[in-house]
């Protein structure tokens, strides 16, 4: 369903170039610079409508999407694998505040955390990979590891987790 959003332009003499926009509840607020035209201003608010929209639909994480990354993660780093490492399921879940993300391997189910929905790509490739790769090798083994550092990033992922883990002292 797309409902064309109550677009509110304010136009402010000391913008001299920079164009921003923002949601305020049912309304979207254009800031554009005040010796814009008439033309300037319909072609600059269809463009940040645009942008707007591509924002929030990137953070609208879904379930399906989740299926989508598994499989790019599958082909890109356990392609060996193939079916073994493919789940049966892959939901986001909220009832999970003190892991990131877990996997029952025998029904090959994979649970993740809404707390990392709006974390960056790279760190959600990274959960959902570490779970991905339990589908394959169940504990924290050295094998285990070996498959997880195939994904460039895992150890910046890590200790981002870690970070943040340590800011909201999550166990
Ligand atoms: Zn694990």
């Amino acid at each position: 369903m797309t409902r064309k959003p109550v677009v509110e332009v304010r136009r402010s003499q000391r913008r001299r170039r920079t164009v921003s926009a923002y949601r305020d509840g049912e309304r979207v607020v254009v800031l554009i610079p005040d010796q814009f035209s008439r033309a300037e201003e319909s072609e600059w608010v269809d463009r940040m409508l645009a942008r707007l929209a591509a924002r929030e639909g990137r953070l609208a994480r879904s379930d399906a999407e989740l299926l989508v990354r598994a499989s790019r993660l599958i082909d890109n780093y356990l392609p060996e694998y193939g079916s073994a490492a493919v789940p049966a399921s892959v939901r986001w879940v909220t009832n999970q505040n003190g892991r990131w993300g877990s996997c029952t391997p025998a029904d090959r189910t994979i649970r993740i955390s809404h707390r990392i929905q709006d974390m960056p790509d790279w760190v959600i490739d990274y959960v959902l990979l570490h779970e991905l790769t339990h589908l394959i090798v169940p504990s924290h083994n050295a094998e285990f590891w070996a498959l997880v550092a195939r994904y460039p990033r895992s150890e910046r992922a890590r200790g981002y987790l870690e970070g943040v883990a340590a800011t909201a002292a999550i166990p």
